[in-house]
């Protein structure tokens, strides 16, 4: 038998072209986050013509799909993202982590149908990573029950690296009402919503000194008022609470509020507070997968590095609660050292023809390890033993 790696090459190099058409187009055509149609069609065609079984609007989800090979399991779900950002289009090159889903599943599927093995390949578009976070929804809907092991890379302004652990995170829009007064001539007819918001981020900065350093808490003022002589009645603040603990993370939520409602009773205003969509989970990847992963990135010619956990937050960190998983990185911007992520020049690189030679190897060794996860029952139990979670399966 040839080797493996050889192999691997081969079926990725025969339909190589089809992968970066469609990376070329997501990159030129960019959607926000609930509106991928474009992408979402295109990955889904030439899914269809290597003989996956494709679910379109997958669990309810417009531009979601799941798309099958393979018969039983194990079952190896590799997740695409597709959204773009707002202005920037995909600064955060998510259309690669579409290339890298698509030439992943259809190699899988390839050593699958060509080698008779047990099991199947599942490549999963997962939409609005950059908003609202649909994997959980996907979740909620038990897309994760008939799946073992999640893979999925993201490109990177750092060096190539395993799966961090990245923070949970919970969003509030905190919205005050007071009531409008001339502020020169009649200001004990006001009531100042403004001052509301000014020392609830006071209350939070007192609070932030006592919590432990794993925690942040950002804020941003969006609505402060109109003009300095009328005093405001109105005011949005939006915050972000983050935890490397989920546990804490929900119980930083109670005393979050006490502060708004604190504040609230200090000026005499009202407030109504709102979490916007649902709580990330802290990302807890596989240590299995993971070193898995950094062998083989040196094998492709990579140079990894393992980093320390991200305090950003990620859709996958659910994913990571339900099945062993891994969420690697691959860098993009190679000597261009000053680049960083969510910005123009990203979006630049991420159709760079170093971006794409970069995509190709994180194919490959993801491919390598859905392969060895198919073939090999020590390496299966090895994943299974570091996964730290019951299943929370939805029969
Ligand atoms: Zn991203």
């Amino acid at each position: 038998m040839e080797k493996l790696k050889d192999i691997i090459s081969s079926y990725y190099n025969s339909y190589l072209k089809e992968v970066k058409r469609i990376v070329q187009k997501i990159h030129d055509t960019p959607e926000l986050s609930e509106e991928e149609t474009l992408a979402c069609k295109i990955q889904v065609e030439l899914l269809e013509k290597w003989q996956f079984a494709v679910e379109k609007k997958y669990k309810g989800l417009d531009t979601a799909f799941n798309a099958t090979f393979g018969e039983g399991r194990p079952n190896i779900c590799v997740m695409s993202e597709y959204d773009a950002l707002p202005g920037i289009g995909h600064g955060c090159g998510h259309n690669l982590i579409a290339g890298v889903a698509l030439g992943t599943g259809i190699v899988l599927k390839e050593l699958i149908s060509k080698n008779h093995l047990k099991g199947s390949v599942t490549v999963m578009g997962t939409p609005a990573e950059e908003k609202r976070g649909c994997k959980i929804d996907l979740i909620q809907a038990g897309a994760l029950t008939d799946v073992d092991i999640v893979l999925m890379a993201h490109p990177s302004d750092h060096p190539t690296s395993q799966s961090m652990e990245s923070a949970g995170i919970m969003q509030f829009l905190i919205e005050f009402k007071g009531q409008s007064a001339h502020s020169a001539a009649a200001p004990e007819k006001g009531l100042n919503a403004l001052d509301a918001v000014r020392l609830m981020f006071n209350g939070v900065d007192a609070w932030r000194h006592q919590l432990p350093e794993t925690c942040r808490i950002n804020g941003v003022i969006k609505d402060g008022g109109k003009a300095p002589n009328i005093i405001p009645d109105y005011a949005l603040a939006d915050f972000y609470l983050r935890s490397f603990d989920m546990d804490f993370l929900l119980s930083m939520k109670e005393r979050f509020e006490n502060i708004a409602k604190g504040a609230a009773l200090m000026t005499g205003t009202t407030v109504t507070i709102e979490e916007i969509k649902h709580p990330y989970k802290p990302g807890k990847p596989n240590n299995e997968l993971n070193k898995a992963f950094m062998t083989l990135a040196k094998n492709y010619g990579m140079e990894p590095e393992w980093m320390e956990p991200s305090r950003a937050s990620s859709d996958f960190g659910d994913v990571t609660y339900e099945v062993p998983a891994i969420h690697a990185f691959f860098n993009i911007t190679g000597e261009k050292k000053d680049v960083v992520i969510h910005s123009k020049e990203f979006t630049q690189c991420a159709i760079s023809s170093f971006a794409l030679e970069q995509m190709g190897k994180t194919v490959k060794i993801l491919s390598e390890i859905g392969y060895i996860y198919l073939t090999q029952k020590n390496f299966e139990k090895k994943v299974q033993d570091a996964f730290p979670f019951a299943k929370t399966k939805k029969e």
